[in-house]
């Protein structure tokens, strides 16, 4: 497999709040609107991709409304994923709680630990998690290295979210970033637990990164001995974070593993779509019979 086709990104970012794109993004230049970003997933091979309410937002209201108008606006390209910290309190919480309930389209949930400070087996969570539960969408945790230099990372290990898999079986879980770089904890949680998913997301430097390319080579070799070593494919899914990584780079992480074709085309795209209950590519069911 040399290209992703029909692929789904499970990790992307696209706000009015993300103020520092011209130095985070991987290029200067980007063209960091919807209609850009849609024109890159076509060049990528790209179907569809999940749409993560930022951390940057105002309040998480704000960020759950942009979101939601953003993926109102794709025409079926992109699917939202909302967001709450809980660090704002219990009622902030339940807000955030009333406002999924009242939004049919929610395809999931995304939390930050590490950006904020809470562990993913922090109480203040758990009606988070009954929520999820009841409504069937999957919760999407931040894992590993924060972007930003203020961030704890004490916070944002993969081990606690072992607990959480355990007491909300009904719960699916993502650990976003593989836990990079607690690539081996993450794997161990993934492994274990039936409903814990990992995506590949946001395991790269920037493009400027002198040793680039070989960094490249390093990062899809881990994901290789990861998966490796636990078997599990069927619960690892391709994510880039754009636009801090180019689709193109992202989808080869995947494309050039050593795996069998099966294996890389459910890590691009048949892992997701059964994990949030997505339609079959909009390009595949646009075509009828001839
Ligand atoms: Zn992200």
């Amino acid at each position: 497999m040399t290209a992703a086709r029909n692929a789904v990104d499970t990790h992307t970012h696209l706000s009015r709040w993300w103020r520092d794109i011209q130095e985070t993004g991987y290029r200067r230049d980007i063209d960091y609107t919807l209609e850009g970003m849609l024109r890159e997933m076509d060049a990528a091979g790209i179907d569809h991709s999940m749409l993560i309410q930022v951390n940057d937002a105002p309040s998480p209201p704000e960020g759950h409304a942009e979101a939601r108008s953003l993926v109102a606006e794709s025409k079926g390209r992109l699917s939202l994923i909302s967001s709450a910290n809980p660090t704002l309190g219990a009622s902030a919480v339940e807000e955030m709680v009333a406002l999924w309930d009242g939004t049919p389209e929610l395809k999931g949930i995304k939390l930050f630990p590490g950006y904020n400070p809470f562990y993913p087996d922090d109480p203040r969570l758990d009606p988070i998690y009954e929520y999820a539960a009841q409504r069937g969408v999957p919760v999407l945790i931040h894992t590993g290295d924060t972007m930003d230099n203020w961030g704890h990372v004490k916070y944002s290990r993969p081990l606690p979210i072992d607990d959480i898999a355990v007491r909300f079986r009904d719960v699916r879980f993502v650990v976003c970033h593989l836990g990079n770089p607690w690539i081996d904890e993450a794997m161990e949680i993934i492994y274990k637990n039936p409903n814990v998913y990992g995506d590949t997301s946001g395991l790269l430097a920037h493009p400027s990164y002198p040793l680039f390319d070989r960094h490249v080579d390093l990062v899809r070799r881990r994901i290789q001995d990861a998966i490796s070593m636990t078997g599990t494919a069927e619960r690892v899914l391709y994510g880039s974070d754009w636009p801090l990584i180019d689709f193109r780079v992202a989808t080869s992480l995947v494309t050039r593993l050593d795996l069998p074709e099966r294996d890389r085309e459910a890590i691009l795209g048949g892992n997701a779509r059964r994990l949030f209950g997505l339609p079959p590519p909009h390009g595949a069911s646009r075509a009828g019979p001839s």
